[in-house]
């Protein structure tokens, strides 16, 4: 009986990772792909990805990598300002041959009443009461409506979602006795609780179809820890563990989970950092240098769309220079 129950299990799975290599129309005999994209640009067969924080940094290299394997993409962001760098990401998508459009929302969508109200209380600014950051905004963590409604989106433009790559992230880094709730809570819901809102919406689209793959952004920091990243390193960590959990559950449906752990790389999260502390840092990575969007961008590439990734799931690939091994 167990036998049966293993072989049966292994055919699945089998099945499923057969269905994400294999173009739609070759297994059910499709002359096109049923896509509702007007834009007609990728191939029938091409996967759609959805990359949340798309519009800078790693997520921006992570779509443009998705754009030369000729994907379509959805390119997410959050700010008003970042609008325009992200329809330039499509365009330049497009003219790799892939297809993308990008779409603001916030892939957190839980911003609390309490996150203002502990904004209040904590800034105490009269200013705030008439005009709350753009920051903040009134769902309940029980209606990440956002992230169903970019989801629903991405359907209705390009008729499902095949990866979803969780990549948007903050830091609001300082000593853990001067973080006020606001830095701790805000880290925590874009970079955890983001990631599970996301993986339940996409889980919803991928488990039907008994296909998919999810690549998780996470940090070298979710493994090792650093100083005044108190609330990043619990977010990430929660990432990974997340990860593995998400990978044993998902398994069963064909959909593999995995996560990519990138050490210090360019990008506007780092440009912050004083220059002094980045040269000690680089001190300490093996490789003596800063890691680029595109090396982390490659690895996931591997991970979200090469048939050879199809048996690999439920575990983390460090693109960190070596600063994860230790010293
Ligand atoms: P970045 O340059 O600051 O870019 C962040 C991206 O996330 C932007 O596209 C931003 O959109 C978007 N974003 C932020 N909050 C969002 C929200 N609530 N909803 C949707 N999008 C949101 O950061 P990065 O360095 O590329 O980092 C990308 C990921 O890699 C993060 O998860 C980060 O933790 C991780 N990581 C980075 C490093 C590093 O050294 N850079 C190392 C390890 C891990 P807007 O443009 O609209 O603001």
């Amino acid at each position: 009986m167990k036998i049966l129950f293993r072989l049966s299990f292994l055919a699945s799975y089998l099945a499923s990772a057969y269905a994400f290599v294999t173009p739609q129309h070759h297994r059910f005999g499709l002359t096109s792909r049923q896509s509702a994209s007007t834009l007609k640009m990728a191939a029938d067969d091409a996967k759609v990805v959805l990359v949340t924080g798309s519009s800078r940094g790693l997520g921006k290299a992570i779509a443009l990598e998705m754009g030369k394997a000729k994907q379509k993409v959805v390119v997410n962001y959050i700010s008003e300002g970042s609008k325009e760098v992200a329809e330039a990401t499509c365009e330049e998508i497009k003219k790799m041959g892939g297809d993308a459009f990008a779409i603001q929302a916030d892939s957190t969508s839980l911003r609390q009443t309490l996150h203002y109200i502990d904004f209040l209380v904590f800034e105490i600014s009269p200013l705030a009461l008439l005009s709350p950051p753009a920051s903040f905004s009134w769902y309940s963590a029980s209606k990440p409506e956002a992230i169903v409604k970019m989801f629903e989106e991405a359907v209705a433009k390009f008729g499902t979602v095949d990866v979803l790559i969780n990549n948007a992230g903050i830091t609001r880094d300082t000593l853990v006795m001067r973080m006020k709730p606001e830095m701790w809570q805000s880290v925590i819901d874009v970079n955890l609780s983001g990631v599970f809102y996301c993986t339940q919406a996409f889980f919803k689209i991928a488990s039907k179809k008994r296909t998919g793959r999810i690549v998780n952004i996470a940090s070298v920091v979710g493994q090792i820890g650093n100083p005044g990243q108190a609330n990043y390193a619990a977010a990430k960590g929660g990432v990974i563990g997340m990860t593995y959990s998400n990978a044993k559950e998902f398994a069963g449906r064909g959909i593999t989970v995995n996560a990519v752990c990138p050490g210090y790389i360019e990008s506007d999260m780092t440009k912050v950092l004083d220059e002094t502390y980045l040269a000690k840092v680089s001190e300490l990575i093996p490789l003596k240098r800063l890691g680029k969007p595109e090396e982390v961008a490659g690895m996931t590439r591997f991970l979200a769309l090469d048939p050879a990734a199809a048996y690999i799931t439920g575990h983390t690939f460090n693109v960190d220079g070596g600063i994860g091994i230790g010293t």
